[in-house]
């Protein structure tokens, strides 16, 4: 009786030591970018346990580096960033004041996303402070195109299995779900966007050209003279006088944008502006990287419909 007791106790201890270690052993991922924390979510299913730094409601090229980000940054497991020069502002102190050797860049527990993925917009020659935010390496907002999340994710489950190797089955399985599913929504996507193959579109910041590319739009103008320089009012006469010219049915404007100089050129010319989510989180709605695609096409559509 005694000992069958001591058995009890024994075997609830050990059942809660057992509820408490997966928890423990999760892999800890943090993503500079809400996309990435997305995918390896869906990659690393309950293995992982992700946090992205830039909320995707923020400018991804602005972050505020938060005392609390080297807190997380000295416990994590894996580090996904954008690369291509997008958190430069950034992201090298935090990395640095984290002390965890196991993220710093060349370590197995660092990952630049964009190795693999279509980069548009490598600059040739030589780039200058007079060009603007132009980075050297090509344009860092690639992630908006599905068959890059395709290369994201197969790297983010590359890597987990390196890192985690009795995961490797499990990381297998939901990536193959993940590309399933990704494969299924682009027909849907593909099949919306198609009626609007080449429709002329102004962009407030460069933060669409893969998207852009992937559904056949044609973007023919930024309200940014350059990149991360603020509307001016030559340029936006410019902006005007495109659209008036080419027809250009939309400008689509980045979440945390001020929509004055959008709304200005729309009020002279009849185009409309719509808000296009470069990330997950933008909006509360979007909660994946599917429903990134889901929103911005939907917004998208609502905005050009009756526009051309
Ligand atoms: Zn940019």
């Amino acid at each position: 009786m005694k000992l069958s007791r001591i058995f009890l106790a024994l075997l609830l201890l050990g059942g809660l030591a057992g509820a408490a270690r997966p928890a423990q052993a999760k892999l800890r991922v943090v993503s500079t970018l809400q996309d990435f924390a997305s995918i390896a979510a869906a990659v690393g299913g309950d293995r992982v346990e992700t946090f992205s730094l830039a909320k995707g409601y923020q400018d991804p090229h602005f972050v505020d580096a938060k005392p609390s980000f080297v807190l997380q940054l000295s416990r994590t497991d894996l580090l996904i960033v954008a690369g291509l020069e997008l958190e430069i502002g950034y992201l090298p102190p935090l990395i640095d004041q984290s002390r965890n050797d196991k993220i710093h860049p060349g370590s197995p527990g660092y990952l630049d996303a964009s190795v693999g993925c279509e980069i548009l917009g490598r600059p040739t020659g030589q780039v200058t402070r007079a060009m603007g935010d132009v980075h050297p390496y090509g344009n860092p907002h690639y992630w908006t195109e599905p068959e890059n999340g395709r290369v994201i994710a197969r790297a983010i489950a590359a890597r987990l299995s390196q890192l985690d190797a009795a995961g490797r089955d499990t990381y297998a399985k939901n990536l193959a779900a993940f590309e399933q599913k990704l494969t299924a929504k682009e027909k849907e996507w593909d099949a919306k966007m198609a009626p609007y193959a080449g429709t002329k579109v102004i962009t407030f910041h460069d933060s669409w050209p893969n998207f852009a590319k992937h559904f056949k739009l044609n973007i023919v103008g930024h309200v940014e003279p350059k990149p991360g320089i603020p509307p001016s009012p030559t340029h936006t006469l410019e902006i005007i006088n495109l659209i008036q010219a080419q027809k250009v049915p939309v400008i689509l404007v980045e979440p945390y944008f001020d929509k004055k100089t959008p709304d200005y050129v729309a009020g002279k010319t009849g185009a409309s502006v719509v808000t296009l989510f470069p990330s997950v989180g933008g909006t509360p709605a979007i909660k994946d990287y599917f429903a990134l695609f889901d929103t911005d096409i939907d917004a998208f559509l609502a905005g050009v419909k009756g526009k051309r």
